[in-house]
């Protein structure tokens, strides 16, 4: 064969491989195809990566943008895997919006395959990032930390020697960064801003708009802040006091003034097996000496452990909070104010109990 028909044929298989991603392209720009001319009223196509994402940025765009969001309401982004329309629909976006720190750890992998030149936002980009909160238990309850091993020797060897000078097992690596900004407004309001920023640096002649429509939303953000603030206000101190299934509330603990007692499972992603039957006596013993009449699932993880252990602790297994995603439409986490005010209400209820 000669060098030109060699080289052909590489480009005729390069061709074939790439048959489908085309065809998957022109069908995810048919529904929107524009006709010849009109590119330039053409609203800018932003992808999203999940619900809450979704929500700021459709407050901010408005009608000016089309927004695809990846992971829908519900879903769980820590463990998600994309299917062939999404990855299209990156190849066709103008911005990609993320979290960063981790928190799409698909990402990546889904735009270099899409091939996309898309501008990626990351709204975590100079917000001020926390580690897992498991680093600040110790400080916070050094009495309860550490009672466990002294009980039940025996157990503490049994199948975790590498884990024995941590009662918690975590498994933060070192440098890991809180990824759930989103639990603190004053974070919803910087990303708010981000995302402004970006819609009219790619699209400047919808400027005031974008303008416009962030101030409103910022507005809003301020009163959910105050909203949250006064009502976990009403809770004593003593009282404010969180489990959960994973490590989740990072950022609203601190804002808010709450102390994490401990997660299921011991990890910022929601991927991480179920821990082992000694972690859940120790969190059962954690709960029951912090005195809290209620521990919390999420909406986006099985209760079934979370009720055991609640069962376990004889404590009451409160509604699923909002945690990693919005809710369906028509329920109480629909919206991000809503689901926040959701969250704030139903933390103070079953803790004030
Ligand atoms: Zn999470």
């Amino acid at each position: 064969m000669s060098q030109t028909s060699r080289r052909r044929l590489r480009w005729l298989t390069s061709r074939l491989l790439a048959a489908p991603i085309v065809i998957a392209l022109l069908l995810a720009g048919l529904p929107g195809a524009s006709p010849a001319g009109a590119q330039e009223s053409d609203p800018l196509r932003v992808v999203t990566t999940f619900s809450i994402l979704g929500d700021w940025v459709t407050q901010v765009g408005g009608d000016r943008i089309e927004v695809v969001t990846i992971v829908p309401a519900g879903g769980d982004a820590h463990t998600f895997d994309p299917n062939p329309e999404q990855v299209a629909s990156v190849a066709d976006a103008d911005l990609i919006v993320e979290i960063g720190a981790g928190f799409e750890p698909w990402l990546d992998d889904m735009v270099a395959a899409s091939g996309s030149g898309a501008t990626r936002v990351v709204v975590s980009d100079g917000l001020d990032l926390i580690g897992g909160t498991d680093e600040h238990e110790g400080e916070a309850s050094p009495e309860a930390a550490h009672e466990h091993d002294e009980a039940s020797p025996e157990a503490a060897h049994a199948d975790h020697a590498d884990e024995a000078e941590d009662d918690h097992g975590h498994e933060h690596e070192p440098g890991e960064v809180d990824p759930h900004i989103w639990h603190d407004v004053t974070n919803a309001i910087a990303s708010v801003e981000t995302i402004r920023t970006a819609l009219e640096s790619a699209d400047p002649a919808n400027a005031a708009t974008y303008d416009a429509n962030a101030s409103a939303y910022t507005t809003e953000l301020n009163e959910l802040d105050a909203f949250i603030r006064d009502e976990t206000a009403r809770l004593p101190e003593e009282r404010r006091k969180l489990v959960t299934t994973h490590d989740t509330f990072g950022y609203f603990a601190a804002a808010y003034g709450f102390e994490i007692v401990g997660t299921a499972l011991n990890s910022l992603t929601t991927g991480s097996d179920d821990p082992p039957a000694r972690e859940i006596a120790t969190l059962v013993e954690e709960i029951e000496s912090s005195g809290v009449p209620a521990i919390f699932a999420e909406n986006v993880s099985n209760t079934d452990l979370m009720q055991s252990i609640a069962s376990e602790a004889g404590v009451t297994l409160a509604p699923p909070l909002y945690t990693d995603a919005l809710g369906d439409p028509g329920s109480d986490g629909e919206t991000y104010l809503s689901m926040m005010r959701f969250n704030a209400t139903t933390i103070v209820t079953a803790l004030g109990a």
